[in-house]
């Protein structure tokens, strides 16, 4: 992992603003700002895991933890019609910050299969 902070770490550290939807001791959700959906949060770590294949099998119980907050979000946020989780891993699959997230895309219908 390069020594520079990632735009996600600079979010925790909060050098720079976010539209934060949620926060917790270990994690944070906020609004992307790229939105892929009328609702696109992402729900990441506050510990700098690049990706899930870093995830250690210690990170078990914050790995879960993330996925309740995802599911708590999506209530808040009224997601009731369906809403999508979706992790992308490495580069090939389109990872462009290196720093664990799961996006949580909904407000509209949702094909399958992604692109
Ligand atoms: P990835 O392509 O799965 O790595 O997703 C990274 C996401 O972070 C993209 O959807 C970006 O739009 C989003 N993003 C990048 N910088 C920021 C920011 O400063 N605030 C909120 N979202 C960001």
């Amino acid at each position: 992992m390069s020594d520079e902070k990632t735009i996600f770490k600079k979010i925790i550290d909060k050098e720079i603003p976010a539209d934060i939807v949620f926060e917790d001791d270990l994690c944070l959700a906020f609004r992307d700002v790229n939105p892929q959906a009328p609702t696109h949060v992402l729900v990441i770590p506050k510990q700098e895991i690049p990706s899930v294949a870093d995830l250690a099998d210690s990170d078990a119980a914050l790995a879960g933890h993330l996925l309740l907050v995802a599911r708590d979000v999506a209530k808040q946020l009224e997601l009731d019609s369906g809403f999508r989780l979706v992790v992308n891993n490495g580069p090939g699959a389109g990872q462009t910050v290196d720093h664990l997230h799961i996006h949580i895309l909904g407000g509209r219908s949702l094909v399958w299969p992604p692109g």
